[in-house]
């Protein structure tokens, strides 16, 4: 395990982790990792996972919540190689981020995703099919996106087949636990690792969730008709007026489907709008297309609840799964081995959350363990809050004066805390490297 460890020595309990965490791979345990920020749990958990890895011929699945979690497994990695070790990794986020045309980008998802199929299909896209792309050494991920494009190819395709190959693969959630993912990667030969695991049941819900506005019904049907499919139009006027009397809650899959009356002939408009929008050379999307996806969801069977709720499109219908403790267990009981890392993971409360066939193997470190009593400062403040519809510059503003007055209320300490770089961004002269130290734990303060 040390072979695979990037550091010349282990930080206090950070070997602990790492045997824990192989202990658990052995023993054939879903291994669940509580520590605080700055014990080092990245590098123990590849140093685990790749000495078990060497064991059993597996590849490691480096799970991450956001596209920009993947930047620190891979600097690990970076290191790694760096010291002379072997190892082979790539990354992957999703695929807007990584397309060559920067233009495409900016899109609302759904319309990309319909874009580049009618790029590919028609042979329009310069980047596509993917020519061989094999850089000497693993590349951060713009540079590698740069590279990709500037060698002619699509760079989102040919981190999918460095991936193939690749000892380690750093990923977001859904390579793992969406059935949208392409079903590239197999589980049973993969050892996952899955970072800020508090997050999951939430991610895994809001990947596997599907929804349609009132707006999105609306202009649905202005396409309808524009494009003459009378019947689908009629159909999605009956839904709009019916959604208009909905109240906000919970309905059946039965109740949201009889809501659109037939939804093969929406399935059906939707596939002749986009072909006439192609031809005619616009945006090869429609509106259509995302109320056909949400009907062919809920037609799937009965994984799904609905719930109707207010939005600043009007109501929302969003399809959530039924059961995501049982996707969540799903995959980590079809995975070679898996581990479960987060700073602030309840260990009682997922165990209720997320049941799991077998009683796992827990490392729970709190923050009182980690760094003396009286030797840290916690600060609650209500009035921030990281939720994503409250972020924004004042938000950001906020929580780094909180932070500059906390560092402030005892100049003789040294701080470390972790806010993301956009957080700390717009306070101008304040920047992420002020508030990073040297501190380590053992250090007097
Ligand atoms: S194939 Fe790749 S480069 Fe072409 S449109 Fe799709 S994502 Fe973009």
């Amino acid at each position: 395990m040390e072979r695979f460890f990037p550091y010349d020595s282990f930080r206090p309990l950070q070997r602990e982790l790492a045997a824990a965490i192989l202990d658990g791979f052995r023993s054939g345990r879903v291994v669940l990792a509580n520590a605080p920020t700055g014990l080092g749990k990245t590098a123990a958990a590849l140093a685990a996972a790749l000495a078990y890895a060497e064991e059993v011929e597996a590849k490691v699945l480096y799970l991450v919540r956001t596209k920009n979690e993947v930047l620190q497994p891979l600097s690990e990695l970076a290191r790694l190689r760096a010291r002379g070790v072997e190892v082979r990794y790539a990354f992957l986020r999703n695929k807007q981020d990584m397309c060559c045309y920067g233009e495409l980008r900016g899109l609302p998802y759904a319309e990309f995703l319909a874009e580049c199929r009618y790029l590919r299909g028609l042979g329009k896209c310069r980047y596509y099919p993917p020519k061989p792309f094999e850089p000497e050494a693993p590349m951060a991920p713009r540079s590698f996106v740069k590279a990709a494009c500037g060698a002619g190819t699509c760079a989102y395709e040919s981190a999918k087949a460095l991936a193939l190959w690749a000892d380690v693969v750093v990923a977001t959630y859904f390579y793992a636990f969406s059935p949208r993912a392409e079903q590239w990667m197999d589980l049973g030969r993969s050892i996952l690792i899955v970072d800020e695991a508090h997050s999951l049941p939430d991610a895994v819900a809001s990947i596997n969730s599907v929804s349609v506005t009132e707006a999105e019904v609306r202009r649905a049907k202005a396409d309808a008709e524009r494009y003459g499919m009378r019947e689908a139009a009629a159909y999605l006027h009956k839904a709009q007026r019916a959604l208009r009397e909905l109240r906000a809650g919970p309905l059946s899959v039965g109740d949201a489907l009889s809501l659109f009356d037939e939804p093969g002939q929406i399935e059906r408009a939707a596939v002749e709008v986009v072909r006439l929008k192609a031809d005619e050379g616009s945006t090869p999307y429609s509106p259509l297309v995302a109320i056909s996806e949400f009907l062919k969801t809920l037609r799937e069977g009965g994984r799904y609840m609905v719930l109707a709720e207010q939005s600043e499109e009007g109501l929302r219908l969003r399809a959530v799964p039924y059961d995501v403790s049982r996707i969540v267990s799903g995959v980590l009981s079809s995975a070679k081995a898996a581990a479960l890392m987060s700073g602030s993971l309840p260990v009682d409360l997922f165990l209720k959350a997320v049941p799991l066939q077998r009683p796992p193997r827990v490392f729970d470190v709190p923050l009182d363990k980690y760094i003396g009593r009286g030797n840290f400062l916690a600060v609650v403040d209500r009035s921030v809050t990281s939720k994503y519809s409250a972020r924004g510059e004042e938000m950001y503003k906020a929580m780094a004066r909180r932070i500059a007055a906390a560092v402030s209320r005892r100049p003789e300490a040294r701080s470390r805390s972790s806010p993301a770089t956009t957080c700390l961004k717009p306070s101008g002269s304040t920047s992420r490297s002020t508030y990073r130290s040297t501190w380590r734990p053992g250090t007097p303060s």
